[in-house]
């Protein structure tokens, strides 16, 4: 999950409590959740609770479905275009804000005619546009965003308003789900993977309006369409079932750390302390990201000198930080601060760059 990009591996041990003490007899049943039947109910006991879970946590109103699905936001980029256009002549539009949107726009192509009706490239993904200047195309079955690139570090701090007639915004919040309060009304559909922020990598979580399901191109596979879920409560075939036991002992902590609000504190404060440190570096270090768009999930950045950048990231892996070093397509650095890395972690980071520009600045 997440955890890849965690500085303190073991935090995430700890943070396992339940489902290590679980992990062969789950609640005296005699069975680990893995041995367990999907549709016997120790296991719709769990999808259940993780779901409404969920909905508490994001106040998703009764009229949206929560689907648990299989294949990453990657497969999502495919069922979006094939379950919400009824035909591949359809208009969508999408706004490009950094790579994973590019991918999204670039596989909706297949099953749609999509339009990027903005795109940062040029500026390297540093931006999000401001919504009034957007030229929506009329009819757009949807308008697409992905709410947090995660290579680019840019996230939505407020969304726009699709100019379609069923007014359907779809969001890619698969790098900052669960980690702030969202206004889900404003919404078509959200879909995220859960490896970041709620669980382990194989369940891909889909929050659509009710409305929405049910027309589904022809040839949508039976694991793409929504209304295959939808009526099967996501128990069609069987789930992944462990991972999805896991993302429902994270939505308890979420819960139990006072939601998404109080999870929103932690996380401002912890990417402002990151941030401050970058922008109070005298340049030393940088971050291309406008202030106004910067992700508190993924903060990249940049040295001066990029030819210390090799030995920043050894040298913070020396002292157990690791996980460092900028996608291979934007380069850099990148810490990903997930809702699982505590402050103290990046209280540890922003105490070792400056003591590694006070060694290295001369
Ligand atoms: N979208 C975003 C914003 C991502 O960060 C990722 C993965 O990192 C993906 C999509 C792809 O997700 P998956 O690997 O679950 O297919």
């Amino acid at each position: 999950p997440s955890y890849k990009r965690r500085i303190f591996y073991e935090e995430f041990l700890t943070s396992m409590g339940a489902s290590q003490s679980e992990l062969y007899n789950w609640r005296g049943s005699g069975m680990s959740v893995m041995e367990m039947s999907h549709r016997g109910k120790e296991f719709l006991s769990i999808i259940q609770k993780a779901e409404s879970d969920l909905r508490s946590l994001l106040y998703i109103p009764p009229d949206y479905t929560i689907l648990f699905l299989q294949g990453g936001a990657t497969t999502q980029f495919a069922a979006a275009p094939l379950n919400l256009c009824s035909s591949p002549t359809d208009a969508v539009d999408y706004i490009v804000t950094g790579s994973w949107g590019d991918k999204a726009f670039k596989e909706a192509a297949k099953y749609c005619n999509p339009k990027s009706i903005w795109s940062g490239k040029s500026d390297k993904y540093t931006k999000i546009p401001n919504f009034d200047s957007l030229n929506q195309t009329p009819g757009a079955k949807f308008l697409h965003i992905c709410a947090n690139e995660t290579i680019h570090g840019v996230e939505f701090k407020s969304y726009p308003t699709p100019a379609g007639q069923k007014e359907v915004l779809v969001a890619d919040m698969s790098s900052n789900f669960c980690s702030k309060p969202v206004d889900v009304t404003k919404f078509g559909m959200i879909y995220a993977g859960a490896q970041k922020n709620v669980g382990p990598s194989g369940v891909t979580i889909v929050i659509i309006r009710s409305d929405l399901i049910g027309y589904a191109q022809a040839i949508t596979p039976v694991m793409l369409d929504y209304k295959i879920h939808a009526d099967n409560n996501s128990l069609y075939n069987t789930p992944p079932c462990y991972g999805i036991y896991m993302c429902g002992l994270v939505f308890e902590d979420l819960v139990e750390q006072g939601g998404l609000a109080e999870v929103e504190k932690k996380n401002v404060r912890k990417g402002s302390l990151l941030y401050d440190a970058i922008d109070g570096s005298k340049g030393f270090f940088r971050c291309p990201v406008e202030k106004s768009v910067r992700s508190l999930m993924n903060v990249p950045f940049t040295l001066a000198k990029p030819e210390l950048e090799a030995e920043f990231v050894k040298e913070a892996a020396k002292e157990k930080m690791v996980q460092l070093k900028g996608h291979r397509s934007v380069g850099g650095m990148r810490a990903s601060i997930y809702n699982a890395m505590p402050l103290a972690g990046v209280e540890k980071l922003v105490a070792f760059m400056k003591d590694f520009q006070a060694r290295h600045d001369h």
